[in-house]
């Protein structure tokens, strides 16, 4: 699945240079999250690093529009990251 970056964020801009994907960017009014670049941090990280680094609890959360299998999530990672050696 991917994140979500709620209401609750203050623009900190602690997240977004921490993404390993650039699925993060300022938005209209806050940060957000491209779901065709979100991971999770699969192949980079344990678990997501823009919930580690982000102040405020519970304002990256899962993105219940964009549901997807571990499986999924690597496809993703190779096609960001891996294209050209397919
Ligand atoms: Fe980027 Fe990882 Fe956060 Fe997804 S979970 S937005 S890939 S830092
Ligand atoms: Fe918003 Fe959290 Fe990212 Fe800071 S780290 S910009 S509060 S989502």
């Amino acid at each position: 699945m991917a994140l979500l970056i709620t209401k609750k964020c203050i623009n900190c801009d602690m997240c977004e240079p921490e993404c390993p994907n650039q699925a993060i960017s300022m938005g209209a009014d806050i940060y957000q999250i491209d779901a065709d670049r979100c991971t999770e941090c699969i192949g980079h990280y344990e678990t997501p690093t823009c919930q580690k680094v982000c102040p405020i609890p519970n304002t990256i959360i899962i993105n219940p529009a964009h549901q997807e299998s571990e499986e999924q999530l690597w496809d993703k990672f190779v096609l960001l990251h891996h294209a050209d050696k397919i």
